[in-house]
């Protein structure tokens, strides 16, 4: 297999904005070739110019040539190390946007040596000069993904710091102790304790807090980033793909390029006060060849699992309330025997009339509905959607009372997770009197965890899983 990190020195060039005509583009080097390159190709307008003194953060305009070809007139900024992204010598060409002068000047860059950066590469660079820790880095990603205001106020926060100075504070508390235990095993003759118990478990506690409160905060930091997640179900014909295109009509989802989403997602998605709602499952309601007969069927199971709002819907010009009501209990009842009572109970219900058109007034029976909050609406016409979107952000806005920082990240959610046991085996290890090297492994084990969210504790795999999937010039 090949390998995706070349991890040397060589210095390396890439296309930082979108391939494609633009008014402008801009292509970055790296490394430490990058003024010596400069030297070769650029031809400053000011003859002042000198490249070996000319400081960092400034910009200059000049021609770029390939032998006695002028390819284009350029904005050329100059980053001095440590004082740029990668915290190496830098320069970003500012280039007519057509995708041949791109072309010919990253070719005129590799002919002079220098490489095609990879995927991510400038961050991980970043990273590897101890610009930010790996989850800022994986910040970067979000940040350029970010869709909605609630995603980009997540991915900024991370990228600012977010949890990981805390999370490295306690961590280093622990190293501590860890070390005056182990220490503890060379004098285990002599029987003397160097970690004070008493402070140490007021350690672990606090790391099992914070933690545990990071973890919980997942649910919601996750589905804030890729946008929460709403089920339309109900019987056939009662209106549920009418429902979902008034909707995504009306709030069409502020789309750009969000690398690894599939064109569906993103069209499927609406974004209300910042916050994105995806409607998950909705290629069987757009083509409804496929139309659920029965509630009971697995297909609604496994979407109302991954949902975190249902929005169910039944056609009041058909029903009686008897039936309606039946079908609901019949449906819930179901529901709790699928995925159990606690899951249910997790997910918000909204109960939706539709076709209200079709009557003159809401029959009086269906009043009794108040109660259960139920919304009439007429998707056909459009009418009452209002309370829709008033609901499912009602829904959300219980779910997170306060803006503390959040995570939204699964790869540090899973290694919280393992800290967590980890650290659990530490206190009932105290509390059991397990003899203190077994304790030891389990100490090492949380440390280790917890430092792979920072990256103090990195491998290979964890780095390519990471900068893998960037894009090219990041
Ligand atoms: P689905 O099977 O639940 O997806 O239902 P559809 O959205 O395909 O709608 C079934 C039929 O009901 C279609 O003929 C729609 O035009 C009609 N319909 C949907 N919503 C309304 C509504 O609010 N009022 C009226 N009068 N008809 C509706």
């Amino acid at each position: 297999m090949s390998r995706l990190f070349v991890t040397n020195d060589d210095t390396i060039c890439a296309l930082a904005t979108p391939p494609g005509s633009s008014a402008i583009a801009v292509i970055r080097v790296s490394g430490a070739d990058a003024f010596a390159v400069m030297k070769e190709i650029f031809f400053p307008r000011n003859k002042d110019f000198d490249p070996d003194k000319v400081p960092g953060h400034t910009i200059h305009f000049g021609m770029i040539k390939d032998g006695d070809d002028v390819l284009d007139e350029v904005l050329l900024s100059i980053f001095r190390k440590p004082h740029s992204y990668t915290g190496e010598d830098s320069i970003e060409i500012s280039c007519h946007g057509s995708p041949y002068i791109q072309e010919r000047i990253l070719h005129l860059l590799i002919r002079h040596g220098i490489r095609q950066a990879q995927r991510g590469e400038f961050t991980l660079r970043a990273f590897r000069n101890g610009k930010f820790d790996l989850s800022q880095a994986e910040a970067v990603a979000d940040l350029v993904a970010a869709n909605s205001s609630s995603s980009h106020q997540l991915a900024i926060s991370q990228m600012r710091g977010g949890y990981s100075e805390k999370i490295r504070e306690l961590r280093k508390k622990l190293i501590h102790f860890a070390s005056l235990i182990e220490l503890e095993l060379d004098f285990s003759e002599e029987d003397v304790e160097f970690a004070n118990r008493t402070e140490l478990d007021d350690l672990l506690r606090e790391m099992k807090a914070e933690i545990t409160r990071l973890i919980e905060s997942f649910a919601h930091g996750n589905v804030l980033k890729s946008g929460i997640p709403v089920a339309i179900i109900g019987k056939p014909n009662t209106g549920k793909s009418t429902l979902l295109n008034a909707i995504l009509n009306e709030e069409k989802a502020i789309v750009s390029d969000i690398p690894g989403t599939t064109r569906d997602a993103i069209e499927d998605t609406i974004v209300l006060e910042g916050i994105a709602f995806r409607f998950v499952d909705t290629a069987g309601l757009r083509y409804s060849e496929d139309r659920i007969e029965s509630m009971g069927i697995e297909r609604t199971f496994e979407k109302i699992r991954q949902s975190r709002i249902i929005l169910y819907l039944f056609d009041v010009s058909e029903n009686s309330c008897e039936t309606v009501l039946n079908d609901l209990d019949a449906f819930r009842n179901e529901m709790i025997e699928k995925i159990g009572l606690d899951e249910w109970e997790s997910k918000t219900l909204i109960i939706i009339g539709n076709k209200i058109d079709k009557l003159v007034e809401i029959p009086r029976h269906f009043r009794d509905f108040v109660e259960m909050k139920c919304l009439f609406v007429s998707a056909k016409r459009k009418e009452n959607l209002a309370m829709i979107s008033d609901s499912l952000l009602e829904a959300v806005k219980a779910d997170h009372p306060d803006d503390s920082i959040m995570v939204s990240n699964t790869r540090h959610y899973e290694a919280f997770t393992r800290t967590l046991a980890a650290l659990d085996r530490v206190m009932s290890g105290f509390a059991g009197n397990v003899p203190t090297d077994l304790i030891t492994i389990d100490l090492r084990d949380a440390l280790h965890n917890i430092g792979e969210v920072t990256g103090e504790v990195t491998t290979e795999e964890i780095l390519q899983n990471i900068f893998g999937s960037f894009c090219i010039g990041k």
